[in-house]
């Protein structure tokens, strides 16, 4: 249930291995976070062991689909770029760890990483973290094609418009009548409010509101290299958190640039498909986020952007926010509220990168 990316990715699980499945979504066609994010599979981004092994296998699950639905994807990499001699201890230290944990990265002096990226501003660069491992999907082409790609290959039945108001198995009851079903994975994303509302109450689990801005596309097929990230997303991912020389940099921008840890901003730049830039974000979290959009974090975004990336323009062409849900401790919730249910959300940052990896290990686990 649900056609963001953690609902397909669980379709696509079951029926690989022949089972009859159908996919109710609430809306006419995916709208939550999973349209409205970055499109980054990003490995780099968790922690050495079983979240960064997920990731890897996710991403080769991405590939194998993506391939298979012929749809695009830029396995380009990704740059951390420094510009602060803590960013580039942060770098440097993860770099020269980083094969032993199981992250293909490297550093590279400033000559190097512009080399690899026409947009990586040069001035004051003092190197850059060179990971192999990231790739960027086109978030609304993707989600909107791989129902149909479902649907052709493996038979898999989608029901837009049709949300479900209750589970009591074998029956499922959704606003359109009855259906009797064998099991039912709840991927709802950030509802809590209509699915087992009590359980999600006492989860612990909260929403996160990211701003995300987008520009018209490249001129002349100007493609980006590999995706951009900067000082600031070394203290966000927690994959980043071995490393000893992460403190000072933290104090640094806690001192420095209050206003981007008040709104929990970082900076990361993608391309999508048609050549656009997509540009975040920030993070403000509890269950109301405000759902209007603060002008000052775009603003904030934009000028930081400024100091590592240059792209052909910066017109700035579409706004939005995303939602998604997050547990507080945990990098994602499974729980089974009775037989034969599972309910799997929470991904947070990650869903993207790791859903089609953890829906592999659920649907295992399920078939055990
Ligand atoms: C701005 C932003 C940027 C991000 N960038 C990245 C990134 O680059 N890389 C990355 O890995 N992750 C990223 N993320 C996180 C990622 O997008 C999410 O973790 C992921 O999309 C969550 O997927 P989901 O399927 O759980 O939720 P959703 O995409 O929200 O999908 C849930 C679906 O369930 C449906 N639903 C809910 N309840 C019902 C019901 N009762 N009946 C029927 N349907 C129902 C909803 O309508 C919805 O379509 C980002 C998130 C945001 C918001």
């Amino acid at each position: 249930m649900g056609a963001g990316i953690a609902g397909l990715a669980h379709a696509y699980a079951e029926a690989k291995r022949g089972r009859r499945v159908i996919v109710f979504e609430r809306s006419a066609k995916a709208r939550g976070a999973s349209v409205r994010n970055f499109g980054l599979i990003w490995p780099i981004g968790q922690p050495a062991g079983p979240m960064l092994e997920m990731a890897l296998h996710s991403r080769r699950i991405w590939q194998e689909a993506l391939d298979a639905a012929r749809l695009p994807c830029f396995a380009s990499g990704s740059l951390h770029l420094a510009y602060h001699a803590d960013e580039r201890a942060v770098a440097q230290e993860f770099a020269a760890s980083a094969p032993a944990n199981g992250y293909d990265c490297r550093w590279l002096e400033p000559e190097q990483a512009a080399s690899l990226s026409a947009a990586a501003n040069p001035s004051g660069l003092g190197g850059a973290l060179y990971s192999t491992s990231e790739m960027t999907v086109d978030p609304r082409l993707t989600l909107a094609a791989l129902p149909a790609f479902l649907e052709e290959r493996y038979g898999v039945r989608f029901r837009f418009q049709e949300p479900v108001l209750a589970i009591r198995l074998p029956l499922i009851e959704t606003s359109r009548g009855r259906h009797q079903a064998g099991r039912v994975l709840v991927c709802n994303g950030d509802d809590f409010e209509t699915l087992y509302p009590d359980l999600f109450a006492a989860s612990g689990i909260t929403r996160c509101k990211l701003q995300m801005m987008r520009t018209s596309p490249q001129p002349g097929g100007w493609r980006l290299g590999p995706a951009l990230a900067a000082g600031l997303t070394l203290r966000f991912y927690s994959s980043f958190r071995v490393c000893a020389a992460l403190p000072a940099l933290e104090l640094r921008i806690a001192r420095e640039m209050p206003d981007y840890e008040r709104w929990g901003i970082h900076v990361m730049a993608s391309q999508t498909a048609a050549g656009e830039i997509t540009i975040g974000d920030s993070h403000e979290y509890g269950p109301e986020a405000d759902f209007f959009d603060k002008p000052e974090i775009d603003r904030l975004i934009l000028e930081y952007l400024a100091t590592f990336a240059r792209f052909p323009h910066l017109e700035i062409a579409q706004r939005w926010h995303g939602f998604y849900a997050r547990h507080p401790v945990q990098p994602y919730w499974s729980v089974s509220p009775e037989d034969g249910v599972q309910v799997v959300t929470a991904l947070g940052g990650a869903g993207m990168t790791l859903s089609f990896g953890l829906a592999e290990t659920i649907v295992r686990q399920g078939a055990a």
